[in-house]
C-alpha cells in the first residue's frame, strides 16, 4: 500500500483516486464522493510531511466506506430509502482508528439496503456492476467496497459481514476480504443488521494490506460492549500455522456446487501442499443446518434492530398519513425494500408467542451445537477450506424473484457467521469465461492472522 511521503504527495494519491472513481462511474461503485474533503485532508497530510511532523501509517492513502458505517462526513444511507438523506450525528469507530491513521474516505460505496442481500440489487439506488463482467452481479451486500479495490480505484475499501457479506463479493471480484472474529472490530457507528454475527471487516489486495487495516481498527471500545481486547499483531511475519494442517469441507465440494468453483478451490489445495501444509477431506454434517439457523436468527435480530425506523425517531417520514397507526405502516411500507420487510415478517414471525421454541429458541440450540462441532475440529486443523459460494458471480436480476436461490448465495458463507469465527476469502482463480472464484478459509476464534498467514505463504509460492 502506498503510503504518502515527501515523493508521492497525499493531494496526488487522492486526486489520482477520485478521477480512476470519476471514470468507472458506470459500475456505481460509490453512492456519494467526499471530493472536497478528501482533498483538504489529503493537503493537510502534505502541510504535516513537509514540516517534518509525524503523520500516521496510513497517511494520504485513499480507501472507500461501505454506506452502512457513520461518518460525520456526508449522509449515511444504507442505501435505503428510509435515510436517503441522513446526515449522521456519529462517526463509526472503525472510521475514527482509521483517520486517525491519516486514511482518507474518498466516498460511500453502494450495498443492498440495510445489508440484506447477496448481490448489491437490494440497494435503493440500484445495483453495482461486476468488475469483471457488467452484465453480471457485484456480489453482495458489500458490493460497492469489493469492486472499488478490484478497479484499483482505492487500495482497500471497509465492509461489514453478518453471514457473507465481504467474502461473497471479495470472491465475484477476485479480491480478499476478511469477516474477522466476531467483536474484532467495534460495531459502534455501523447500521445494525444482526448484532450477533455483525463483524467490521475490509477488502485488499493483499493479506499484508489485510493485517495492517485490521491492526488499526481492532482492539476494545468502550462502546461496543461485544468488542475483544486486542488480540491482532503488527507483525504478520511473525505468525506461523502451528499444526500446518487444513481440512477441507468435503461437504460443500459436493453436488450442487459449480465443477469449475470445485476446480478453483482444488487448484487452491495444491498451492497450500506446496507451501507446505497437509490438507485432509473432513467431514462435518451439522454445517447443512448451518442456512436455516442464520434465516431464523438473523431476521429475528433484523426485526428487532429495525423497529427504531419508525418515522418518528429519525429518517424518512411517509406524508399522506391520517393517525399514528397509519404513519407506522406508510412509513415502514415506502421506507423498506421488499427484502427488508421479508426478513421484518419472518423475523416477528419466529419471535412471536407459540412459534419463539419451536423456532428461534432451537435454532439457538442448533446454533451451540454447530459452535461445538467447529471447536472439536480445530483441535486438529488451523483453518478449515471451502469455496465461499457454490458459484461465481450471476447474471444482473437472475435470481431477484427468487429470494431462495438468493439465499442458497449464502450457504457456506455463514455457518462461521454463526459460531463467530474468522474466515478470509482469498483469489483462487477464474473460470473459463474469466469470472474470478474465491476460496474460503476459516479459523477458530481470534486465529485471523493464521488465516491471513496461510494465504500469504501460499502468494509467496505462486
Ligand atoms: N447475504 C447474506 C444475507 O442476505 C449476508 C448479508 C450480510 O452479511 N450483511 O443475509
Amino acid at each position: 500500500m502506498k503510503i504518502a511521503d515527501k515523493n508521492t504527495k497525499a493531494v496526488d494519491l487522492v486526486r489520482a483516486a477520485l478521477e480512476k472513481a470519476k471514470a468507472c462511474e458506470e459500475y456505481h461503485c460509490f453512492l456519494s464522493m467526499n471530493e472536497a474533503r478528501a482533498l483538504e485532508h489529503a493537503a493537510e497530510i502534505d502541510r504535516k510531511i513537509a514540516k517534518g511532523e509525524p503523520v500516521g501509517k496510513l497517511a494520504g492513502v485513499p480507501y472507500a466506506l461501505k454506506d452502512n458505517y457513520s461518518s460525520r462526513e456526508g449522509v449515511t444511507t444504507a442505501a435505503a430509502k428510509m435515510l436517503d438523506n441522513f446526515p449522521a450525528p456519529v462517526t463509526a469507530t472503525a472510521v475514527t482508528r482509521l483517520e486517525a491513521e491519516g486514511a482518507i474516505m474518498i466516498g460511500r460505496t453502494n450495498l443492498d439496503a440495510y445489508a440484506h442481500g447477496s448481490s448489491t440489487e437490494n440497494s435503493y439506488f440500484g445495483p453495482t456492476l461486476n468488475a469483471y463482467d457488467k452484465e453480471r452481479v457485484a456480489g453482495g451486500s458489500s458490493g460497492g467496497s469489493a469492486v472499488a479495490v478490484a478497479l484499483g480505484i482505492v487500495p482497500f475499501a471497509l465492509g461489514s459481514d453478518t453471514g457473507g457479506s465481504i467474502r461473497q463479493p471479495a470472491s465475484f471480484n477476485g479480491v480478499y476480504g476478511i469477516k474477522p472474529t466476531y467483536g474484532t472490530v467495534s460495531r459502534y457507528g455501523v447500521v445494525a443488521m444482526a448484532s450477533s454475527t455483525d463483524t467490521m471487516g475490509c477488502f485488499t489486495n493483499t493479506p499484508e494490506d489485510m493485517s495492517l487495516i485490521m491492526d488499526i481498527m481492532s482492539g476494545k471500545d468502550a462502546k461496543d460492549s461485544t468488542t475483544l481486547d486486542k488480540f491482532w499483531q503488527a507483525d504478520l511475519t511473525k505468525i506461523t500455522a502451528p499444526k500446518k494442517k487444513i481440512g477441507l469441507i468435503a461437504d460443500f465440494m459436493g453436488d450442487g456446487v459449480n465443477e469449475e468453483v470445485k476446480t478453483c478451490v482444488k487448484d487452491y489445495t495444491k498451492k497450500l501442499e506446496q507451501a507446505g501444509y497437509t490438507v485432509e477431506e473432513v467431514s462435518m454434517p451439522i454445517l447443512k443446518y448451518g442456512l436455516a439457523i442464520y434465516y431464523i436468527v438473523q431476521p429475528a435480530e433484523v426485526a428487532s434492530n429495525l423497529s427504531r425506523y419508525d418515522g418518528i425517531r429519525y429518517g424518512f417520514r411517509a406524508e399522506d398519513y391520517t393517525d399514528l397507526d397509519s404513519l407506522y405502516s406508510k412509513t415502514r411500507d415506502e421506507g423498506f425494500m421488499p427484502e427488508n420487510k421479508r426478513r421484518i415478517m419472518i423475523g416477528n414471525f419466529v419471535l412471536s408467542s407459540g412459534f419463539f421454541d419451536a423456532y428461534f429458541l432451537k435454532a439457538q440450540k442448533a446454533r451451540t451445537l454447530l459452535i461445538d462441532a467447529y471447536n472439536k475440529i480445530f483441535e486438529d486443523y488451523d483453518a478449515l477450506l471451502c469455496p465461499v459460494a457454490p458459484a461465481p458471480s450471476f447474471k444482473l436480476g437472475e435470481k431477484t424473484n427468487d429470494p431462495l436461490a438468493m439465499y442458497m448465495e449464502d450457504v457456506m458463507s455463514v455457518p462461521p457467521s454463526m459460531a463467530g469465527l474468522p474466515a478470509v476469502s482469498v483469489p483462487a482463480g477464474k473460470t473459463a469465461a474469466g469470472l474470478p472464484v474465491g476460496a474460503q478459509l476459516v479459523g477458530q476464534r481470534q486465529n485471523d492472522q493464521i488465516l491471513l498467514a496461510i494465504a500469504k505463504s501460499v502468494e509467496e509460492i505462486a
